[in-house]
Protein backbone atom coordinates (compact mmCIF):
# COMPACT_ATOMS: atom_id res chain seq x y z
CA UNK A 1 0.00 0.00 0.00
CA UNK A 2 1.56 3.27 -1.03
CA UNK A 3 0.70 5.95 1.76
CA UNK A 4 0.37 9.26 0.71
CA UNK A 5 -1.52 11.24 3.51
CA UNK A 6 -2.03 9.91 7.21
CA UNK A 7 -3.76 12.47 9.07
CA UNK A 8 -5.57 12.25 12.80
CA UNK A 9 -9.45 13.01 11.83
CA UNK A 10 -11.05 12.65 15.40
CA UNK A 11 -11.02 11.71 18.73
CA UNK A 12 -14.46 10.51 20.32
CA UNK A 13 -15.86 9.19 23.34
CA UNK A 14 -18.69 8.88 22.46
CA UNK A 15 -20.66 8.08 19.21
CA UNK A 16 -21.86 11.42 18.40
CA UNK A 17 -18.36 12.30 17.86
CA UNK A 18 -17.45 9.65 15.22
CA UNK A 19 -16.55 11.05 11.94
CA UNK A 20 -20.12 11.33 9.76
CA UNK A 21 -18.69 10.13 5.94
CA UNK A 22 -18.81 6.56 4.85
CA UNK A 23 -14.93 5.85 4.66
CA UNK A 24 -14.53 2.46 6.05
CA UNK A 25 -12.70 1.47 9.25
CA UNK A 26 -10.37 -1.12 10.53
CA UNK A 27 -10.08 -1.01 14.21
CA UNK A 28 -7.40 -2.36 16.29
CA UNK A 29 -7.61 -3.50 19.61
CA UNK A 30 -5.30 -4.76 22.55
CA UNK A 31 -3.89 -4.50 26.03
CA UNK A 32 -2.16 -1.32 26.69
CA UNK A 33 1.72 -1.25 25.92
CA UNK A 34 1.56 -4.49 23.52
CA UNK A 35 2.73 -2.28 20.44
CA UNK A 36 -0.26 -1.33 18.72
CA UNK A 37 0.84 2.38 18.24
CA UNK A 38 3.79 1.66 16.86
CA UNK A 39 2.06 -1.16 14.47
CA UNK A 40 -0.02 1.69 13.09
CA UNK A 41 2.88 4.08 12.79
CA UNK A 42 5.19 1.65 11.20
CA UNK A 43 2.26 0.35 8.66
CA UNK A 44 1.54 4.03 7.56
CA UNK A 45 5.60 5.06 7.57
CA UNK A 46 5.20 7.46 10.45
CA UNK A 47 6.87 8.11 13.49
CA UNK A 48 4.51 9.29 15.79
CA UNK A 49 1.21 9.28 14.34
CA UNK A 50 -0.40 7.28 17.26
CA UNK A 51 0.81 7.51 20.50
CA UNK A 52 3.25 5.68 21.94
CA UNK A 53 3.98 4.61 25.27
CA UNK A 54 0.73 5.22 26.53
CA UNK A 55 0.66 5.32 30.41
CA UNK A 56 -2.32 4.69 33.57
CA UNK A 57 -4.48 7.59 33.71
CA UNK A 58 -4.02 8.96 30.27
CA UNK A 59 -7.70 9.53 28.79
CA UNK A 60 -9.34 6.62 27.25
CA UNK A 61 -10.47 7.64 23.53
CA UNK A 62 -10.87 6.27 20.19
CA UNK A 63 -8.72 7.28 17.58
CA UNK A 64 -9.79 8.31 14.16
CA UNK A 65 -6.55 8.07 11.76
CA UNK A 66 -7.65 8.80 7.60
CA UNK A 67 -5.41 6.91 5.58
CA UNK A 68 -4.89 8.30 1.96
CA UNK A 69 -8.53 9.49 2.42
CA UNK A 70 -9.53 6.70 1.27
CA UNK A 71 -10.23 4.72 4.57
CA UNK A 72 -9.59 5.08 8.20
CA UNK A 73 -7.21 3.09 10.78
CA UNK A 74 -9.21 3.61 14.28
CA UNK A 75 -7.03 3.12 17.55
CA UNK A 76 -9.56 1.68 20.47
CA UNK A 77 -8.42 2.64 24.03
CA UNK A 78 -6.04 -0.13 25.59
CA UNK A 79 -7.05 -1.98 28.16
CA UNK A 80 -5.51 -4.03 31.38
CA UNK A 81 -4.08 -1.71 33.55
CA UNK A 82 -4.16 -3.48 37.08
CA UNK A 83 -4.16 -0.11 38.93
CA UNK A 84 -7.36 1.35 36.85
CA UNK A 85 -10.59 1.21 39.01
CA UNK A 86 -13.81 -0.71 38.36
CA UNK A 87 -15.29 2.18 37.21
CA UNK A 88 -12.65 3.57 34.44
CA UNK A 89 -12.56 -0.35 33.74
CA UNK A 90 -16.86 0.25 33.27
CA UNK A 91 -16.23 3.05 31.09
CA UNK A 92 -13.75 1.39 28.72
CA UNK A 93 -15.53 -1.26 28.09
CA UNK A 94 -18.94 1.04 27.32
CA UNK A 95 -16.96 3.01 24.96
CA UNK A 96 -15.65 -0.86 22.90
CA UNK A 97 -19.19 -1.60 23.01
CA UNK A 98 -20.59 1.35 21.73
CA UNK A 99 -18.28 1.26 18.68
CA UNK A 100 -18.41 -2.20 18.12
CA UNK A 101 -21.86 -1.91 18.25
CA UNK A 102 -23.15 1.24 16.22
CA UNK A 103 -20.45 1.09 13.99
CA UNK A 104 -21.62 0.38 10.11
CA UNK A 105 -18.27 1.74 8.73
CA UNK A 106 -16.22 -1.34 10.50
CA UNK A 107 -15.16 -3.99 8.29
CA UNK A 108 -12.54 -5.50 10.94
CA UNK A 109 -10.84 -5.58 14.46
CA UNK A 110 -7.39 -6.33 14.98
CA UNK A 111 -6.24 -7.56 17.95
CA UNK A 112 -3.02 -6.83 18.47
CA UNK A 113 -0.85 -9.36 21.42
CA UNK A 114 2.56 -9.74 22.49
CA UNK A 115 4.15 -12.80 20.73
CA UNK A 116 6.13 -13.27 23.69
CA UNK A 117 2.91 -13.91 26.03
CA UNK A 118 0.29 -16.22 27.02
CA UNK A 119 -3.29 -14.26 26.55
CA UNK A 120 -4.78 -13.58 29.17
CA UNK A 121 -8.12 -12.97 30.74
CA UNK A 122 -8.92 -9.68 29.22
CA UNK A 123 -7.69 -11.02 25.86
CA UNK A 124 -9.81 -13.90 25.80
CA UNK A 125 -12.56 -11.69 26.53
CA UNK A 126 -11.86 -9.08 23.72
CA UNK A 127 -11.34 -12.00 21.31
CA UNK A 128 -14.78 -13.22 22.28
CA UNK A 129 -16.15 -9.79 21.38
CA UNK A 130 -14.01 -9.55 18.01
CA UNK A 131 -15.68 -12.98 16.99
CA UNK A 132 -18.82 -12.06 18.67
CA UNK A 133 -19.31 -8.89 16.28
CA UNK A 134 -18.74 -11.52 13.36
CA UNK A 135 -15.13 -10.48 12.69
CA UNK A 136 -12.79 -12.66 11.13
CA UNK A 137 -10.14 -13.15 14.48
CA UNK A 138 -7.41 -11.22 13.14
CA UNK A 139 -4.22 -11.29 15.48
CA UNK A 140 -1.13 -9.46 14.88
CA UNK A 141 1.38 -10.80 17.30
CA UNK A 142 3.74 -7.98 17.83
CA UNK A 143 7.27 -7.91 19.27
CA UNK A 144 8.65 -10.73 17.34
CA UNK A 145 12.02 -9.47 17.36
CA UNK A 146 12.37 -10.31 21.10
CA UNK A 147 11.88 -14.19 20.44
CA UNK A 148 14.23 -16.13 17.84
CA UNK A 149 11.94 -16.83 14.56
CA UNK A 150 12.51 -20.89 15.71
CA UNK A 151 10.50 -20.22 18.49
CA UNK A 152 7.60 -18.31 16.31
CA UNK A 153 4.97 -21.22 15.87
CA UNK A 154 5.18 -22.52 19.69
CA UNK A 155 3.93 -18.84 20.47
CA UNK A 156 1.61 -19.01 18.15
CA UNK A 157 -0.11 -22.49 19.13
CA UNK A 158 0.04 -20.79 22.04
CA UNK A 159 -2.03 -17.74 21.45
CA UNK A 160 -4.31 -19.62 19.01
CA UNK A 161 -4.74 -21.93 21.77
CA UNK A 162 -5.76 -19.71 24.56
CA UNK A 163 -8.08 -17.05 22.50
CA UNK A 164 -9.50 -19.95 20.06
CA UNK A 165 -8.48 -18.78 16.87
CA UNK A 166 -10.13 -20.69 14.25
CA UNK A 167 -6.62 -21.13 11.32
CA UNK A 168 -2.91 -20.27 12.88
CA UNK A 169 -2.66 -18.48 9.26
CA UNK A 170 -4.89 -15.42 10.94
CA UNK A 171 -1.81 -14.73 13.56
CA UNK A 172 0.95 -12.91 11.98
CA UNK A 173 4.05 -12.56 13.71
CA UNK A 174 5.10 -8.66 13.32
CA UNK A 175 8.01 -6.26 14.58
CA UNK A 176 7.99 -2.50 14.35
CA UNK A 177 11.48 -2.40 15.37
CA UNK A 178 12.77 -4.59 12.59
CA UNK A 179 9.83 -4.03 10.32
CA UNK A 180 9.43 -7.72 10.08
CA UNK A 181 6.18 -8.54 8.43
CA UNK A 182 5.14 -5.50 7.10
CA UNK A 183 3.97 -6.08 4.00
CA UNK A 184 2.47 -9.52 5.31
CA UNK A 185 0.04 -7.42 7.50
CA UNK A 186 -1.11 -4.78 4.72
CA UNK A 187 -1.56 -8.11 2.36
CA UNK A 188 -4.34 -8.84 4.89
CA UNK A 189 -5.78 -5.18 5.41
CA UNK A 190 -5.93 -4.26 1.77
CA UNK A 191 -7.81 -8.17 1.09
CA UNK A 192 -10.56 -6.80 3.82
CA UNK A 193 -10.38 -3.73 2.34
CA UNK A 194 -11.57 -5.32 -1.01
CA UNK A 195 -14.36 -6.59 0.51
P1 LIG B 1 0.61 0.67 22.90
O1 LIG B 1 0.39 1.10 24.31
O2 LIG B 1 -0.03 -0.65 22.62
O3 LIG B 1 0.26 1.69 21.87
O4 LIG B 1 2.18 0.33 22.77
P2 LIG B 1 3.38 1.18 22.14
O5 LIG B 1 3.33 1.13 20.65
O6 LIG B 1 3.40 2.51 22.80
O7 LIG B 1 4.64 0.30 22.60
C1 LIG B 1 4.91 0.05 23.96
C2 LIG B 1 6.39 -0.20 24.14
O8 LIG B 1 6.78 -1.36 23.40
C3 LIG B 1 7.26 0.93 23.59
O9 LIG B 1 8.36 1.09 24.45
C4 LIG B 1 7.69 0.44 22.22
O10 LIG B 1 8.93 0.98 21.81
C5 LIG B 1 7.79 -1.05 22.46
N1 LIG B 1 7.51 -1.81 21.21
C6 LIG B 1 6.42 -1.70 20.43
N2 LIG B 1 6.50 -2.55 19.38
C7 LIG B 1 7.68 -3.19 19.49
C8 LIG B 1 8.35 -4.20 18.69
O11 LIG B 1 7.86 -4.68 17.66
N3 LIG B 1 9.56 -4.63 19.15
C9 LIG B 1 10.12 -4.16 20.29
N4 LIG B 1 11.30 -4.67 20.67
N5 LIG B 1 9.53 -3.22 21.05
C10 LIG B 1 8.33 -2.74 20.66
Amino acid sequence: MKITSAELQTIAVNKEKYPKDNLFEIAFAGKSNVGKSSLINTLVNRKALARTSSRPGKTQTINFYNINKEFRFVDLPGYGYARVSKKEQKKWADMIEEYLHYRKNLIEVIHVIDIRHEPGEHDKSMYEWIKYYGFNGIVVATKADKISRGQWEKHKNIIQNKLGVENKKLIVPFSAQKRTNKDEVWKVIEEILEV
